[in-house]
């Protein structure tokens, strides 16, 4: 296996440190990957994390599988992860780049492009190709709670089965967003799942631990590493639904990811600070809520909670 300038044989285990860009004061930027190999034959596995720079779980997810000597032992395959993409959204508290760009829209990249577009450019070059089978660990968006869920490509029967050994509490399809990650890999035959769990710039254990099950469970249906599949419930939709902002406010949470609803039913109220209306925000759908806004106080519009609808069993 080669990964940018390095060759890393079979039951070797290394980090790989790829220099990227300079920032304005000259401190280098790397990017890094880490290496686990067995000697026995088997799939490669990619882990991804901080694509979104602000998005901590998913950093926190691939080094705590890590820490947890995850890969150590490997019985087959390998297992590559870079636990953060976007380093410069990570020290800057953002989901993009300093030039505005969100890189997870900039996939595959250019050589001589913007600091987002060189990043997708080094990873699609000299980290992806490794790949037969990829996790891209996230978090919902600024103040979006996701309950811990696996997003699958519908074209691709692969990414399918990825998500159901995965076995996240909720399942869904996902349409290839262009010039995302999941796209390009795609494009390249590789089976990509987009993890989602928590909010961004939080650290969730629920979200955490439901990342580090899912690592586990695949690398055990695997055959790459010794233990047990830790299965739960999982919900998969047909339909999904934004429930938005009836007015602009402070809202108050009556219900909340992980909770089944009926149709019709009080999901939140709006108020103001000066007690002058109080409006209800009922839900749609029967179904069951897989993200909600955290922000108390919001716009007319804006949305509060993700249900997904039509049970898939
Ligand atoms: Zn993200």
């Amino acid at each position: 296996m080669k990964i940018y300038n390095k060759t890393i044989k079979p039951g070797e285990e290394c980090t790989v440190q790829i220099p990227v860009a300079n920032l304005p004061s000259g401190t280098e930027i790397d990017l890094f990957a880490h290496v686990y190999r067995s000697k026995v034959k088997g799939p490669t596995i990619l882990l991804t994390g901080g694509v979104h720079g602000d998005e901590i779980n998913g950093v926190e997810i691939v080094r705590r599988a890590a820490q947890d000597k995850l890969f150590s032992s490997l019985l087959c395959g390998s297992v590559i992860t870079v636990p953060l993409l976007n380093v410069y959204g990570f020290i800057n508290f953002s989901r993009g780049f300093p030039d505005g760009k969100d890189v997870n829209r900039g996939f595959p990249g250019t050589k001589n492009g913007s600091l987002s577009s060189r990043i997708a450019h080094t990873f699609t070059n000299y980290i992806l190709p490794a790949a037969d089978l990829a996790i891209d660990f996230h978090t919902g968006g600024k103040s979006i709670y996701n309950f811990p869920q696996s997003r699958y490509t519908a074209e691709d029967p692969e990414s399918y089965r990825l998500a159901q050994e995965m076995n996240m509490p909720c399942t869904l399809k996902s349409s290839l967003i262009p010039k995302s990650l999941r796209k390009t890999a795609f494009g390249k035959e590789i089976p990509m799942v987009v993890f989602e769990g928590g909010e961004s710039l939080r650290i969730d254990d629920y979200s955490v631990n439901e990342g580090l099950r899912a690592i586990n469970n695949v690398l055990v249906q695997r055959g790459m590493i010794k233990g047990e599949v830790n299965n739960v419930e999982s919900h998969s939709f047909l339909k999904k639904t934004w429930v938005r902002a009836t007015r602009s406010g402070v809202v108050i949470l009556e219900k909340k990811s992980g909770d089944f609803v009926k149709k019709g039913e009080i999901l939140a109220r709006i108020t103001n600070p000066y007690n002058t209306y109080q409006s209800k925000v009922l839900s749609k759908v029967e179904g069951f809520i897989f993200g909600h806004n955290n922000n108390p106080v919001i716009n007319k519009g804006d949305a509060l909670f993700h249900i997904g609808y039509n049970l898939k069993n």
